[in-house]
């Protein structure tokens, strides 16, 4: 059986978004600043498009910026805010320490440069609290950025009320919304998000692709100088066939969202089950505010890499965390965030649901994950000491 489980670090592309690419490859490959035709058909394709990913998430078209992905989205949206924010004086930015590190670095950049930052604790349950955000807001705080969604472990921030403290205390508020684009109900409006990145890849679409949303009236920084291309904020020749391809993927996301949703909580929370009865395991973050497809795992007494290799080797790809952070041996940034210790964090494991898995697949997960398990255990010698209370478990 080949099962892919890793659709938080990419998605395979729809038919649906494939299909809207290829005119714009073959046919109306045109420019879309020139003036001729196939140029002006493009250009038109492209305002269609803009339309379209408004519409999903209520912002207005002329809110939309066409980006390379989620991480061009968030490096711009940091530098805007820090950009706003240092004109007036302000200098102290809230994040959480949790982000992905296209938020991370960005804000070690911006603290190099004379910001404050804070990162909120995230506690347990992969949460921040909105009090103790209100509490961290000061005269000079000129953004927070909060992500929608946990790309490791899935939890789903209180995004509505993180907006309405921000706009109480006339702070501009970002989030990256990678994760939930297309995977949960967004609206920029209702929740009061200033601005928001999104990224094609993770909603089926194509990779190298995404958008950024501000708000009107929030003044953007280049973070690519040249044409005039997205009204002077992001030059180079638009990415044509991958714009459009990521527009259909997002309306195919949106239109099927309710039910995809429902199907993919139900089977998540049958792999969480089943996992559970492993002994000396834990779920990662709040067992219900969580991606309908995220189910992340500690065992205790394994190393998380093995445990990839080996269900690789059954036809399933899995991850210990995110993908930019594997393949290094620290334990995961988010795990240690939410408090867990690094030899626990270590053997840890991130299973990602596609909107297509079936309860046969989830059922050859937890099968294969528990053969796994018991197999490293048994000549680990960490397990061995656990076992003779050498050590203490954890978990
Ligand atoms: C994938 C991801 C990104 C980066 O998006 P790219 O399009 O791959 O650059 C940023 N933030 C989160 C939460 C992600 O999951």
């Amino acid at each position: 059986m080949k099962i892919y489980a890793d659709n938080a670090a990419t998605t395979r592309m729809s038919r649906t978004a494939i299909d809207a690419m290829i005119p714009y490859m073959e046919s109306v490959y045109g420019n879309p600043s020139s003036l001729y035709s196939i140029g002006q058909e493009a250009k038109e394709a492209l305002d269609q498009a803009r339309d379209r990913v408004a519409a999903v998430i209520n912002a207005d078209p002329k809110e939309i910026l066409f980006t390379s992905g989620g991480s061009e989205a968030d490096n711009q949206a940091l530098r805007s805010a820090a950009a706003i924010g240092a004109r007036k004086g302000k200098k102290h930015i809230i994040s959480s320490a949790f982000e992905h590190h296209a938020i991370l670095h960005t804000l070690n950049r911006l603290e190099n440069e004379g910001f404050e930052i804070t990162l909120l604790p995230v506690h347990e349950d992969g949460l921040i609290v909105p009090a103790e955000l209100e509490a961290a807001i000061r005269e000079d705080t000129c953004l927070v950025t909060i992500m929608t969604a946990n790309n490791e472990i899935g939890t789903i921030q209180p995004i509505k009320e993180i907006g309405a403290i921000c706009k109480k205390h006339g702070v501009i508020f970002h989030t990256d919304a990678v994760q939930a684009v297309g995977h949960l109900p967004i609206d920029v409006k209702e929740m009061q998000i200033d601005m928001l990145s999104a990224s094609a890849h993770k909603f089926h679409g194509p990779k190298g692709v995404g958008f950024l949303y501000a708000r009107k009236g929030i003044a953007l920084t280049n973070l690519i100088e040249g044409g005039a291309q997205e009204k002077g904020k992001r030059a180079g020749t638009e990415n044509v066939p991958g714009i459009m391809s990521m527009a259909a993927a997002l309306k195919e996301a949106a239109d099927h969202m309710e039910e995809n949703t429902e199907h993919q909580k139900a089977l998540r929370d049958r792999l969480i089950r089943g996992l559970l009865e492993i002994p000396h395991s834990a779920l990662n973050g709040d067992a219900l505010k969580r991606l309908p497809g995220n189910a992340n795992f500690c065992f205790e007494g394994i190393e998380g890499e093995s445990l990839l290799l080996l269900l690789d080797d059954k036809g399933i790809s899995a991850s210990s965390g995110s993908a930019c952070t594997s393949g290094s041996l620290d334990p995961s940034h988010v795990l240690l965030a939410i408090g867990r210790v690094h030899d626990v964090a270590h053997g840890s494991l991130r299973l990602s649901l596609g909107e297509d898995i079936t309860e046969e697949e989830v059922d050859y997960i937890i099968k294969s994950v528990k053969e796994v398990v018991e197999y490293l255990r048994s000549f680990s010698p960490v397990w061995r000491d656990l076992m003779a209370g050498k050590t203490p478990f954890i978990l």
